[in-house]
């Protein structure tokens, strides 16, 4: 098994020769900060807006190697939201927001097929299962959400024969169906977006990482200065780094193992339609096939911590991999020596909603808080980005996701000795759980602060 830093998805992808780094000062309508999906889609969308205008974006390493080229691929609504949003923003809000986001994994699919890349775009309904008995029925409020918004058919409840017939996993009891979702091959559509800019025009410096944000909208790297009439932060995780945004959101840390091609494996389970599937556990478990007949399968159990940063060191925690990769064959146990190839991690920017938070403090317009489902949802992010770069309102800048008002995480001495606590209480409830025992009180209890505090877990 490699066990690497970027993962499997970039080498399938291909290496792609680093842009030059910032050299000195210079001058842009728009500075972006950050090259994964989020930053990239707010460049493509400046463009559609206004052709002409001159963007510039700064990537600390090469654009698509953080997160945006080494997720699951999972291309999802917003749906699984639905309860929350309903609860927050009220009900016509809620369902703008989710329509909002279906045009986006929709957006991602026609982009895809406008400017030909192949990212394996695939559409496919999601599967959310229970595994456990305490699982079964966990979607509901989900299913009621989307069904008190008028869009029943969005997500519906799946009984036993349904879930097996799309993948015959022993351990699945029941599950839900959300109609919208897609699978991509993440490194692809991120380094094809890139390709693109590159072929528009948008002056990329990549190995700059950005220092510090001006409200004028000046950013400034260690080898040089944009001054831009406004600037958009875009950095996952990192937006912890940057001052004012460190209680905005937490940062956890999610782990992928692949398996080499089974194609037969996935005949006998049934599981040839594309679906991508998720469990129902606090710190869930996903996966999902691939082009060439391949297993992703990934944990969100890795570190976690409030307002701090996940280092390298943890992005390849062996032992977080090990234990994936003993839940694959849980899952699967037609798998039993078969090679798994590969395994990756990298950083989760949890926010304390689970939904992502779109905004600006001056001139500097940010976008954080994917929580683990930025695939789909950075395509309409990039589009609320471009329009408040530009100072235009229209209804992507009036959802309910763009400045929903404040909610920030405890400050310290919760940061880390919290993040580990909670996790190691998650984990030992989700074991119990699987077990079919009930967790004891005192475990129940500190599993149970995330959602006291907002926190949603993600994958
Ligand atoms: C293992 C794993 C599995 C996942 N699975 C899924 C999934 O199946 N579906 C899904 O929807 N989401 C998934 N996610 C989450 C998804 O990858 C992210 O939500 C999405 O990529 C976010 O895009 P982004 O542009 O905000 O962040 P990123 O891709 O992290 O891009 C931010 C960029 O900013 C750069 N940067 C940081 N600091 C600076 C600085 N100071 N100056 C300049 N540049 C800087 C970074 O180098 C990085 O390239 C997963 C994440 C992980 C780690």
């Amino acid at each position: 098994m490699r066990h690497t830093r970027h993962g499997w998805w970039l080498e399938e992808a291909g290496e792609v020769a680093p842009e030059s780094p910032l050299d000195g000062d210079t001058a842009a309508d728009v500075a972006v900060v950050g090259g994964g999906y989020l930053g990239m889609w707010t460049a493509w969308h400046l463009l559609a807006l206004e052709p002409e205008l001159d963007v510039v974006l700064l990537e600390a390493s090469v654009c698509g190697h953080g997160p945006s080229g080494r997720n699951g691929g999972f291309c999802e609504t917003l749906w699984g939201d639905a309860p929350t949003l309903r609860e927050k923003a009220g009900d016509a809000a809620a369902l703008a927001v989710c329509r909002a986001s279906e045009q986006a994994v929709r957006g991602i699919g026609a982009w895809c097929e406008a400017n030909e890349v192949d990212a394996w775009f695939r559409e496919a309904p999601m599967l959310r299962v229970a595994t456990t008995e305490s699982q079964v029925g966990s979607w509901d409020d989900t299913v009621d959400a989307a069904a008190a918004l008028g869009a029943q058919k969005e997500v519906v409840s799946a009984s036993l024969e349904e879930v097996r017939a799309r993948c015959a996993s022993p351990l699945f009891l029941g599950g839900a169906l959300y109609r919208l979702n897609a699978t991509v091959q993440p490194a692809r559509l991120a380094l094809g977006l890139r390709a693109k800019l590159l072929e528009r025009g948008v002056r990329i410096h990549e190995r700059t990482a950005a220092k510090r944000l001006g409200k004028d909208g000046s950013v400034e790297a260690r080898s040089g200065r944009v001054r831009a009439d406004s600037a958009v932060l875009a950095v996952n995780s990192a937006a912890a780094g940057f001052p004012g945004y460190r209680l905005s959101l937490a940062v956890a840390s999610s782990h992928i193992v692949l398996t080499e091609p089974v194609p037969e494996v996935l005949e006998e389970l049934g599981w040839t339609g594309g679906e991508a599937i998720v469990d129902s556990r606090t710190l869930v478990h996903y996966m999902r096939t691939t082009r060439d007949g391949r297993i992703v399968f990934g944990w969100g159990g890795g570190a976690m911590g409030f307002g701090g940063r996940t280092s390298d060191r943890l992005e390849l925690a062996p032992d977080v991999i090990e234990r994936t990769q003993q839940s694959l064959l849980r899952f699967f146990p037609q798998l039993r020596g078969r090679a798994v190839t590969h395994a990756w991690g990298g950083p989760i920017d949890v926010s304390p909603t689970h939904l992502p938070i779109f905004g600006s403090r001056g001139r500097v317009h940010h976008g954080f808080g994917f929580t683990g489902n930025g695939v789909g949802p950075s395509f309409l992010g990039g589009e609320i980005l471009a329009r408040l770069a530009l100072d235009r309102r229209d209804e992507r800048t009036g959802l309910a996701i763009v400045e929903p008002g404040r909610t920030l995480f405890p400050p310290e001495p919760f940061r880390y000795a919290g993040g580990s606590l909670i996790r190691r209480a998650l984990m030992a409830k989700d074991a119990a759980e699987d077990s079919g025992r009930r967790p004891g009180a005192a475990t129940r209890f500190v599993a149970s602060l995330p959602r006291r505090l907002g926190l949603h877990l993600p994958r």
